[in-house]
């Protein structure tokens, strides 16, 4: 590990100390991922480091592109050509990156290879070429990840823009948890070339540019993902399988399941290859034998935890709301800098794992077929003694920094007729801000604010959907 990443990670263990410290001084119920102000801020900052652009030299001849657009892109150097691990978002970022690679390679490209296919590891693949036709390299089900949920595309959009806080000012802005915010998105997939050649099911061993490497499918965050791997070298690229936060178990921009337990046992199988590097899909490369290996054997072990507390929490009787707040990770593991939760989040990988297995009921009969939500909310105003009593309750409950409850009450009030729907609405858009300040995972932080703002410029319909 190098000085300026032991820095890092030395600054990161006191501010993880610290939101300990302020979880038990809390006053309020608070999610696994809010802590104060300062210290949400005092993080991210933190994890700015992890994309902080520039190529990372990881050996002798391989070369990483950390921080030009959201993902990595790698550049392997072999006898009389190069290898490009994925390629970006569009050739805008993609013809930087590879501008920065000619300092340390001008060979021509022989071979691309795409981990998986999302677009922030495809669409810049034209930008490394010129006159040279390389093979392009991928697995049998390339693309295949994101085909199923088309149909709902139109509000993924919307949640995808939120989740990445595609649309906040300069000054609520922080990051995407594994990737920096701002990236250049106007030329997304222009330069994607398609593969040329298939990585069977059973993995591919090769020579490309006297470079031997080895393909090995890694199902995971995608079903068509891969892993790269240098014997000789002993460097693994491992795709979007490992970065240095927590897994997204789940995105909140809306996927389908994505399979945990076959996630933790890719990692496991990486681990087993005891790296004397691992390159992530995104943030810092881990160097050192020891260093790269405990980190992946530490997350798949996470994931592996979570899907067992899950699995045996279910069995035990209990729904996707209590599992949510009870599981949590192994506490030999919640503060390595690779498992901080900055990008995924436990609560959410639990209900993603719960509705995987099981679908969306929990079980229990009277969630079958609840109330509809106008008719809840006229019986809690009841229950609270009017809809005025209810409206003081939520005003309340955002006075005493209860943002989690203000914005449940909220959600009540806006169905009554006889409510103030515009105090409701500002009681929600000042608790999402509350909640925001205090988060430090990033997705939510970012959907949090993004909503908010939705909110306050009135592009939601009346009844916020
Ligand atoms: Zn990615």
């Amino acid at each position: 590990m190098n000085k300026s990443l032991v820095s890092l990670f030395t600054a990161r263990s006191c501010i993880v100390g610290l939101m300990s410290i302020f979880a038990l001084t809390a006053g309020v119920a608070r999610g696994q991922t809010q802590v104060e102000p300062d210290t949400a801020l005092r993080m991210l900052n933190a994890q700015q480091q992890q994309f902080q652009r520039g190529v990372v030299k990881v050996s002798d001849n391989v070369f990483t592109a950390v921080g030009f657009h959201g993902a990595n892109t790698s550049m392997i150097v072999g006898t009389d050509g190069v290898i490009i691990v994925d390629t970006l978002f569009g050739p805008a970022s993609a013809s930087n990156a590879a501008e920065a690679f000619r300092q340390h390679s001008d060979k021509p490209v022989k071979a691309i290879i795409y981990t998986h296919s999302h677009g922030d590891h495809t669409g810049g693949a034209g930008a490394f070429v010129s006159d040279e036709r390389p093979d392009i390299y991928a697995t049998e089900t390339f693309g295949s990840a994101e085909g199923v949920n088309k149909a709902v595309n139109p509000v993924k959009q919307k949640r995808n823009v939120r989740q990445f806080g595609r649309k906040l000012s300069a000054a609520e802005s922080t990051n995407r948890g594994v990737a920096p915010a701002g990236t250049i998105d106007r030329d997304r997939g222009e330069g994607f070339l398609p593969p040329t050649i298939t990585v069977p099911s059973g993995g591919l061993k090769t020579t490309i540019a006297g470079v031997e490497l080895e393909f090995h499918l890694a199902p995971g965050e995608t079903d068509d993902a891969l892993f790269v791997w240098l014997p000789k070298e002993k460097i693994l690229f491992a795709g979007d399988n490992f970065y240095n936060s927590f897994p997204n178990l789940y995105a909140i921009r809306g996927t389908a399941y994505r399979d945990v337990l076959n996630w933790s046992e890719t990692v496991a199988k990486m681990a087993a290859l005891k790296p004397h590097a691992v390159v992530p899909g995104h943030t810092m490369p881990i160097r050192g034998r020891q260093a790269a290996t405990t980190a992946l054997e530490d997350y798949s072990e996470a994931i592996r935890s979570v899907y067992d507390q899950t699995v045996r929490g279910i069995n035990a009787g209990k729904g996707p709301d209590q599992l949510a707040h009870e599981v949590k990770l192994p506490e030999h593991l919640k503060d390595k800098p690779y498992l901080i939760q900055f990008y995924g989040t436990v609560p959410h990988a639990v209900r993603a794992i719960y509705s995987g297995l099981l679908g969306w009921y929990d079980g229990n009969p009277t969630t079958l077929n609840p109330l509809e939500p106008r008719t809840k909310a006229k019986k809690m105003a009841e229950l609270a003694g009017g809809t005025q009593a209810l409206t003081a309750q939520m005003e309340a409950a955002l006075a005493k920094q209860d943002y989690q409850w203000a914005l449940e009450l909220a959600d009540h009030a806006k169905w009554l007729a006889d409510a103030d729907r515009e105090l409701a609405r500002k009681v929600k858009i000042a608790a999402l801000r509350g909640l925001a300040a205090r988060e430090y995972n990033a997705p939510d932080r970012n959907y949090y604010l993004s909503y908010a703002n939705e909110l306050e410029t009135g592009q939601l319909s009346e009844l916020w959907f």
